[in-house]
Parts: C-alpha cells; structure tokens; sequence
C-alpha cells in the first residue's frame, strides 16, 4: 500500500500538533492548574474548620447548661436559712458549696479556653477564605490569557485543518481513520520508519519478523509498544 500519502498528512499535521503542544505547555496553563488546586485544598480546608467551629459551639452550649446547673444550685444554697441548721448540716452543705464552687471555676476555665479555640477557628478560617478568594482571583487573570493565546492561534489552526481536509481524499480511509484515533490519544508522530530492519522508529523496540514481514504488503505495521505505525523507507 501507498503510505506517501499518509506521509504527507502527517506531515501538515505536526503543525497543527506543534500549535496544540504551544498551548498546552502555555506557562498560564501550568500556573491556572496550580492556582486550581490551591483553591481546591483551601476549599477543603473550609470545610474542616467549619465542621470544627460546629463541634466546638455544640460543646460550649454543654458546658454552658452545665455551668447554669451549678450555678442554680449554689444560689440554691445560699438561699437556705442556716440558723436552723445542726452543726453536721452545716459542715456537709459548706462542703458541697465547696465542691459546686470548684465545678463553676473549672467550667469558666473550659469555655475560657473554648472562646479561645474559637477565635483560633474563625482567624484561620478568614485566613484560608483569603487565600481562597485571591487564587480565584488569580486563576481568572490565567484563564483569560489563555483564552486570548488560544484565540489568537485560531487562524492558524483553521488554515491547518484546511490543509488537512484537502489531503484527506487521498489518504486510505481505513488508515486515516486509524490515524485520527492515535492522534486523539495524544499519540504523535502517528507513523514512524523501520529502524535498521527491526526496530520501531520511535520507542526502538524491536519488532517481531513476522510483523515486519507484512509491512510490504499491508503498508504499515503497529508497533505494540507504543501503537505508532510503523513503514519501511
Ligand atoms: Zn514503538
């Protein structure tokens, strides 16, 4: 089979490739792609705090009923008429007071420390919002200038696809097609010569004889390592 043809597509295609690669290996891409994950992670991390936040409120409202509790009952307390009382009474009401006295001065400690894990939270939060809030911004000033190269480049691939389509008639459909889908894989140059009888023209693997044996009468051979097409010059 006749591959010049193939050859020649392939050929007008690399330039279309050559665009392609200048836009992917774009330094804004690189950067928009970095930008995109620090909004992610401090999206992620939003979420922690918040789920943090709510844990740590929900426990301050605990400490809160319980400090109330204690609190009633040493006004409860204070409020009893000790002239009536016996000695003994006195001494176990004074230490139950006691007792009550040091509950209400380590929970005043607990939510001391809990407004201060608080205050903790929302400072990192507004830390993560801002960072989040200035990848955003960055990522659009990217994305902008990577739609401007992409449009600029527009013309240029237009006239290639051109180019492309006038050469497609004389290609083998078959193979063209077959073409078409290794390219979409990313796979380029799609079509590489037979090095030194046995090797693929590309990843210098060595093809089997029985491969090779065909190429002339099919034209092109796969290369099972790397699936490129293989010809003899
Ligand atoms: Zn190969």
């Amino acid at each position: 089979m006749n591959i010049e043809s193939l050859l020649k597509y392939q050929k007008v295609d690399e330039e279309l490739f050559k665009v392609e690669q200048k836009l992917a290996n774009s330094p804004y891409k690189k950067k928009a792609n970095e930008l995109a994950s620090i909004a992610k992670k401090a999206q992620i991390k939003s979420t922690e705090l918040e789920a943090e936040a709510e844990k740590l409120i929900s426990e301050i409202e605990d400490l809160k009923n319980k400090f109330r509790t204690n609190k009633a009952k040493a006004d409860e307390m204070t409020a009893k008429d000790i002239e009536k009382m016996s000695i003994e009474e006195l001494d176990s009401l004074n230490a139950l007071k006691s007792k009550i006295l040091s509950n209400l001065n380590v929970l005043e400690k607990m939510l001391q420390k809990s407004a201060e894990s608080i205050n903790h939270i929302l400072a990192e939060f507004n830390k993560t919002k801002k960072l989040y809030d200035e990848a955003r911004t960055q990522y659009a000033v990217c994305k902008k200038k990577i739609d401007e190269d992409t449009k600029a480049l527009e013309p240029e691939k237009e006239k290639i696809k051109k180019q492309l389509a006038s050469l497609e008639g004389e290609v083998d459909s078959t193979l063209l097609a077959e073409y078409k889908k290794k390219r979409n894989d990313n796979i380029f140059p799609v079509i590489v010569p037979l090095e030194n009888d046995n090797f693929c023209g590309r990843c210098r693997m060595e093809l089997p004889k029985v491969a090779i044996s065909r190429i002339k009468e099919k034209g092109v051979i796969t290369c099972e390592h790397c699936k490129r097409f293989v010809y003899k010059k």
